[in-house]
């Protein structure tokens, strides 16, 4: 199935803002998985295909908070001791099949059916024991420990709307629903490529005079992974016009997404733009962005193809804020966008307005506890530690020129944008 169209990432010559990239990459692109039903203990990860609506209440019966006594509320002494006889034993799994009665006591245990009739628990602790009765001090509000029928879910309620990653949450509820089996997108296919004459694998190769190891697509494999794609490591392409074609060409057809990293600039070496509009089409994309330029999106026959650009940082960074929500489109997410915090600024720094800046920054806390955004010191495309270092990225605004110290700017943790 493809979810493109001819040129389906046109965006002109103009210099674009990233939030008007962002807003086109999520109207042009659609779901192009199908669906599949797995065993809900191997969906961890996955994006649910159908809304789960809930086919019962959680929990399905009233009962005990607590190990206690069951009573009556309209039984009890408002101003003194109440003594009952205890009639019953009912432990969790075990109702107890009659309606209680005006005037009896019954042990029952944490998770017990409370008997009908019985609305109030009254704990074990809080409890004389008189022989074969018990004696509960005044005070007990009516309705005390008892926990209700369908306060977790009530039957009928969409629980997890389709769209969402499965996570352990996700799995309990479903699970706490009944569900066994749940019905899930098939994991998008994912290509990707490095190029370049100078990058070296650094499993297989020996890094001579020249050369560099291949960050990008370990960083850029790991990270699709992480957002549940299946993954081909289709390994490095050199810098010649035929190889960049042929494998871009024989890697179309097995999958929903190509990525390369590397060789989308306008330089004499840079020719994957050429070969992509040449199988498909291609837009080279002039986003108003720090780090990230240039990119390429667009397709090869009838898949999506994503040129990252080659310095490491940049890779990772365009990767996170751009093309993530274009894959999680394809995969049939609906939650694609992370959550910023607004957090004070722990440095100050004067930006060149016009385009939207991401800083690698760690979260400290302050003098008061509470967390301030550290920038790294080292802030160039290609300073892949400045990645490990952080925490996540602080975000600037198109329109800013100045931060001040202590000036709340916005942070989105990596956690937030890696899965
Ligand atoms: P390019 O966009 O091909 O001009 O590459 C920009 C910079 O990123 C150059 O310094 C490349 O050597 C470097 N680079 C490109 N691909 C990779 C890669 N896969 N791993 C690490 N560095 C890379
Ligand atoms: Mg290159």
């Amino acid at each position: 199935m493809s979810g493109l169209q001819n040129d389906c990432f046109k965006v002109g010559d103009e210099m674009i803002p990233f939030a008007e990239g962002l807003a086109i990459l999520k109207s042009r692109a659609h779901r192009v998985v199908g669906t599949e039903t797995v065993a809900l203990r191997d969906a961890l990860g996955r994006v649910l295909a159908e809304d789960v609506i809930a086919p019962r209440d959680v929990p399905p019966h009233d009962n005990s908070a607590v190990d206690g006594f069951a009573v009556m509320a309209a039984d009890l002494n408002a101003d003194g001791e109440t003594r009952l006889p205890v009639t019953e034993r009912i432990a969790a799994g075990h109702p107890l099949g009659r309606a209680a009665r005006p005037g009896e006591a019954m042990r029952i245990f944490t998770g017990a059916p409370m008997p009908d009739g019985m609305d109030t628990v009254v704990m074990q602790e809080d409890v004389r024991i008189d022989g074969e009765s018990v004696v509960i001090p005044a005070g007990l509000k009516a309705g005390a420990n008892r926990r209700k029928r369908g306060e977790d879910v009530k039957t009928g309620a969409i629980v997890i709307p389709a769209g969402r990653r499965l996570r352990a949450q996700e799995i309990g509820l479903a699970a706490s629903v009944g569900l066994g089996r749940i019905k899930v997108y098939q994991r998008l296919r994912a290509a990707v490529f490095s190029t370049g004459d100078e990058v070296r694998d650094p499993e297989f190769d020996d890094a001579g005079p020249g050369a560099i190891y291949d960050a990008n697509r370990y960083s850029i494999g790991a990270l699709l992974k992480g957002l549940g794609c299946e993954v081909t490591d289709l390994g490095i392409l050199s810098d010649h016009v035929a190889e960049i074609r042929s494998a871009l060409h024989d890697a179309a057809p097995g999958h929903d997404v190509i990525l390369t990293s590397g060789g989308v600039s306008l330089g004499e070496e840079d020719h994957i733009t050429h070969v992509v509009e040449s199988l498909g089409s291609i837009d080279f994309w002039r986003l108003a962005i720090k780090p990230g330029r240039p990119m390429a999106l667009g397709r090869v026959v009838d898949t999506a193809f994503v040129g990252l650009p080659g310095n490491p940082v940049a890779a990772m960074v365009t990767f996170l804020r751009i093309a993530r929500p274009l894959i999680l489109t394809l995969a049939g997410r609906t939650d694609v966008d992370p959550i910023h915090f607004k957090v004070p600024a722990a440095f100050s720094l004067t930006k060149k307005p016009g385009r939207r800046e991401w800083l690698r920054a760690s979260l400290k806390p302050g003098p008061d506890g509470a967390p301030a955004a550290h920038r790294h010191p080292h802030q160039g495309s290609g300073v892949l530690t400045s990645m490990v270092a952080s925490d996540g990225l602080i975000e600037l605004p198109e329109d800013l020129a100045r931060v001040e110290e202590g000036q709340p700017v916005d942070f989105i943790p990596f956690g937030e944008m890696m899965s």
